[in-house]
């Protein structure tokens, strides 16, 4: 990813699923990480949502590919965990759902996300900046952070026009 890379423009997403675990597959194999099959389904249902996607209709997906039943919570909740730990995917917390990371090449990272209240779009800030300056403010207090979670929700620019 180049300097040139605009993180911050609202229609870069994860356009194609099966090129987005291609990469996310060269990655691990960087990292000495393994995506195992289970992980890499949940991966593709995550990056084919195109948007946020809550658990239980990741389940529901996982399910109806697999129709592996009673099992599928926790392969499900396990690959989540993974995914989440090695930053392929960020937990949108305020929403509860799950989006796939644009840079699945960069390490597990904090990042500042833009959530649309109407269109459900969720962009990545890439300003480190940011996590810079709450993360010296919090170490000032005698705070040792751990992980951060930041999302602002208002409208996109294009829900922001069309409103
Ligand atoms: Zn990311
Ligand atoms: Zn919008």
């Amino acid at each position: 990813m180049g300097k040139t890379h605009a993180c911050t423009d609202p229609h870069h997403h994860v356009h194609d699923a099966a090129a987005f675990v291609a990469a996310v597959e060269r990655a691990c194999g960087e990292r000495g990480l393994r995506l195992t099959a289970p992980r890499a389904r949940v991966l593709a249902l995550v990056a084919q949502a195109g948007g946020p996607i809550k658990a239980y209709d990741l389940l529901d997906r996982f399910r109806d590919a697999e129709s592996s039943g009673n099992a599928a919570p926790p392969t499900v909740y396990r690959a989540l965990d993974f995914l989440l730990a090695n930053g392929f995917i960020h937990k949108l917390e305020s929403i509860n759902a799950f989006v796939a990371c644009h840079h699945p090449n960069a390490a597990q990272h904090s990042v500042p996300f833009l959530i649309c209240n109407r269109c459900h779009s969720a962009t990545e800030l890439e300003d480190a900046g940011i996590v810079d300056t709450l993360d010296a403010a919090a170490r000032a207090l005698g705070f040792a952070p751990q992980a951060q979670t930041l999302e602002v929700h208002g409208l996109c620019a294009r829900c922001a026009r069309d409103g």
